[in-house]
């Protein structure tokens, strides 16, 4: 698979390339496609992180979708969080007697995820589901019930695949680390 000229030169490694991700990433589809046959299913996007992933995800995904965009973003007081994640909410979007799945990129310190979740469930969704692409070994401040995950891995910053350093390096089709 080729990259965008000059991203993978700054990468220290692969931690997942483009055939696992893909491999991975069909696999999660129709695990979801089973346990939701015969609904239709509200796909909650956190981007931009997410955007890559679900994108792919979706195309694979054999069932009748509403997609749904959101962001949010965490502030941070030096290196540690705060914990206030604030939400851009879509108020035209009826998310009540809905089946919900939230779908973001990482399961990090849980914070975006377990806030986004308590707001979603004040909106009396029929259910509410949980899934992540990559889910980091670490300890968490706040711990989320995760209905599928693509890939434990160890707890380190991570690039490609939607994922970005400073902007870049979403476009990138594998995962991988950064040099120093
Ligand atoms: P948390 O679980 O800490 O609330 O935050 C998860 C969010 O932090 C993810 O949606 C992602 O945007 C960002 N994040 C966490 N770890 C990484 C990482 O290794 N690389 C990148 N690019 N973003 C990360
Ligand atoms: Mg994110």
């Amino acid at each position: 698979m080729t990259s965008p000229t000059g991203l993978l030169s700054d990468l220290d490694r692969v931690l997942l390339s483009a055939d696992a991700i893909r491999d991975r990433v069909r696999e999660m589809a129709a695990r979801i496609a089973a346990d939701y046959q015969g609904s239709v299913v509200t796909v909650v996007v956190l981007m931009d992180g997410a955007l890559f992933f679900v994108a792919d995800l979706l195309r694979q995904l054999d069932l009748p979708i509403r997609l749904v965009t959101l962001s949010a973003s965490s502030y941070h007081g030096g290196t540690a969080s705060t914990g206030e994640v604030r939400v851009q909410w879509p108020e035209a979007v009826e998310f009540a007697g809905q089946h919900v799945l939230l779908l973001d990129d990482i399961y990090d310190t849980g914070l975006t995820l377990s806030a986004l979740r308590a707001r979603l469930l004040t909106e009396r969704p029929a259910s509410l589901r949980t899934g992540v692409l990559l889910a980091k070994k670490r300890p968490r401040a706040a711990e989320v019930p995760l209905d599928y995950r693509g890939f434990e891995i160890e707890d380190e910053f991570v690039v490609g695949y939607g994922m970005d350093y400073q902007g870049r390096f979403r476009n990138l089709p594998c995962i991988g680390i950064l040099k120093p």
